[in-house]
């Protein structure tokens, strides 16, 4: 079964990093190719959103003000009390 799978127990063989990963600091130069220190395979990380682990690229957060009208906020509030 080792020899079909190509690694040898406790070994993982990891995949080069892809596009998306340029920049992040979890990249290491390993016999010319370039891997992630933290996901045997970039690609399947990049797949479904950002890498949660990316150093260069953070999720945008949106900021959604809302406008509160102070008359009703303080009915509420009053009504809370009892
Ligand atoms: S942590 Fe994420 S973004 Fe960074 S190299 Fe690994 S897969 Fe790529």
């Amino acid at each position: 079964m080792e020899a079909r799978t190509g690694k040898k127990q406790g070994m993982v063989s990891f995949q080069p990093v892809v596009e998306q990963c340029e920049g992040c600091e979890r990249i290491i130069s390993d016999e010319g190719t370039a891997h992630c220190t933290t996901y045997v395979n970039p690609a399947a990380k990049w797949h479904l959103g950002i890498c949660n682990f990316a150093t260069h690229a953070k999720p945008e957060i949106k900021v959604v003000k809302v406008r509160i009208n102070p008359l009703k906020a303080a009915k509420r509030a009053s009504s809370r009390r009892g």
